[in-house]
Formats: structure tokens, C-alpha cells, sequence
């Protein structure tokens, strides 16, 4: 199951774990059957779901039509995030409120409903889509950086209760990758150049470069990893 597979480094990712054999729920508040064509090109299932995610009820709704198709989930990605840039003495709660419902909250309470599955089995792995700014802060983006610190520590307090039961949860920091999340970001000219010049792979990522990480986090590769958070940011973080 990925969140936010329509489009960016969700499409990607569910692109990756069909071409390592998996299965596919992909869920989505936008409408696109692009990526679920791709999968069953490949020889895997795609199963589409679209709702909101910020909805406690849209949630287990997913988890029980999810159960009802394919009888268990192996792979959770919480990929579904947004992000909103105002600076931060304008902020607002509407602004505030949309960011930490969907990244934070949604990654804890679908967790949750899959891990209920999950732990009657004594098997899953749950990939949360954390960012660089689980470690600083940013600029003009507050609710994102919070919501992003949260996802880092909702991943450590899951690994600690369930790692004991088979549950792998673990964490993919993607650096500057180009999706429309960053689109605003490569149109700033001083930005978009003040950011490459940090990257020691002197580029942007492109979503398939989040491929190898989330399949090794879902794959029996990752089995004693538990609780780790797996920069993706062609070395910014090494800088
Ligand atoms: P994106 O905007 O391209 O994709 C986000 C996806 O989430 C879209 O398919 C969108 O339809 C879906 N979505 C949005 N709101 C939703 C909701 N309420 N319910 C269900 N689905 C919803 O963004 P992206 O860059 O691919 O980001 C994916 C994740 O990676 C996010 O969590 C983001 O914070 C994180 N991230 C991105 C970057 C980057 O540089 N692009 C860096 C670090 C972290």
C-alpha cells in the first residue's frame, strides 16, 4: 500500500516495489490510472483508492476495502504529503492544520489500522516518507518542517513497540527531488542554485532514485533494521 502514488517519488516508489514483485494499492485523493496501468503492464495487481487521507474515516475505510482485496498488507509507504510556504509570522491555522493532518497525523493513524493486521501476522514493513527537514528547519515552510520532525519521530516510537513483533518501521529522507512539491523551489532562480551548489551529486534526485531505498526497507534485506532514518539526498546531508 502507497499513499500519494498518483504522481512524484509515490508514483515512483510503486513503480519500484511492482518491478520487485509486489502488488499494488495505490491511494490517492486524485484520480489517475496512469500508474496502476504501468503496474499490470509489469505482471502485478493494482488496486486504485481515492480519498482523502487527512480523514480518520477515509483511513480505515482504505485498510478494510485493502483487507477485503488482497487479505493482508506486507508493505506500508506513508508517501502522502504536502507543503505550504508563508512566512511563519503570517502563518496560518488553516495552512497549519492541512500540513500536520495529512503528514503527520494520517502517517500515525494508518500505520496504526495496517499494523492491526500486520501484528497478527508477526510480519510488515512500514516506510514513512520523512524529508531533510525532520533535521532543520527550513525557511517559510513551518508546518512542514514540524510535520516532517514528527514523521521522524513517529517512525522511532513505532520501531520501539513493534520491532519485537516483526514490524520493521523505518524512515526514506529524499533530499531535493524535482516533483511538484519542489516546482516553486527550481523556479526561484537564487534558491534552485543556492541548493544544487550543496549537493555533492551536483543534481537534483529524480523520483526513481527513491527505488532502491524503499524496496530495500520493504524487502527481508532490511529484516534487523528497525527505526532508521535512510537519507536519500545525493550527499546534503554529508555537506
Ligand atoms: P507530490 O506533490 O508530487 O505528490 C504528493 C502526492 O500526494 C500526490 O499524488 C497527491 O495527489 C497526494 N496527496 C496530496 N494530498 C492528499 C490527501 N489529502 N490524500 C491523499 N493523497 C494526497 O509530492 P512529492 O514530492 O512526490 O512528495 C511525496 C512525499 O515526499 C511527501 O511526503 C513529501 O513531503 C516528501 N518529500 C518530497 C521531497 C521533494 O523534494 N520532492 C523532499 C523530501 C520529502
Amino acid at each position: 500500500m502507497v499513499t500519494g502514488a498518483s504522481t512524484g517519488l509515490g508514483a515512483a516508489m510503486s513503480l519500484g516495489l511492482a518491478e520487485a514483485g509486489a502488488d499494488i494499492v495505490l491511494v490517492d485523493h486524485r484520480e489517475r490510472t496512469a500508474v496502476a496501468d504501468q503496474i499490470r503492464d509489469l505482471g502485478r495487481k493494482a488496486l486504485s483508492l481515492h480519498g482523502d487521507l487527512s480523514k480518520l474515516e477515509t483511513i480505515n475505510q482504505f485498510v478494510e476495502e485493502t483487507l477485503t482485496h488482497f487479505g493482508k498488507v506486507d508493505i506500508l509507504v506513508n508517501n502522502a504529503g504536502i507543503i505550504r510556504r508563508t512566512p511563519a509570522i503570517d502563518f496560518s491555522e488553516t495552512d497549519w492544520d492541512a500540513v500536520m493532518d495529512l503528514n503527520s497525523k494520517a502517517v500515525f493513524f494508518l500505520s496504526q489500522a495496517v499494523a492491526r493486521d500486520m501484528l497478527k501476522r508477526g510480519y510488515g514493513k512500514i516506510v514513512n516518507i520523512a524529508s531533510l527537514l525532520s533535521f532543520s528547519g527550513g525557511i517559510t515552510v513551518p508546518s512542514y518542517a514540524a510535520s516532517k520532525g514528527a514523521v521522524a519521530q513517529t517512525t522511532k516510537a513505532l520501531a520501539n513497540e513493534w520491532a519485537q513483533h516483526g514490524i520493521c518501521v523505518n524512515a526514506i529522507a529524499p533530499g531535493y527531488m524535482v516533483t511538484d512539491n519542489t516546482q516553486a523551489l527550481r523556479e526561484n532562480p537564487e534558491r534552485n542554485q543556492a541548493i544544487t551548489a550543496r549537493i555533492p551529486a551536483n543534481r537534483w534526485g529524480n523520483p526513481e532514485d527513491m527505488k532502491g531505498a524503499v524496496v530495500f526497507l520493504a524487502s527481508p534485506a532490511s529484516d534487523y533494521v528497525n527505526g532508521h532514518l535512510l537519507t536519500v539526498d545525493g550527499g546534503w546531508m554529508a555537506r
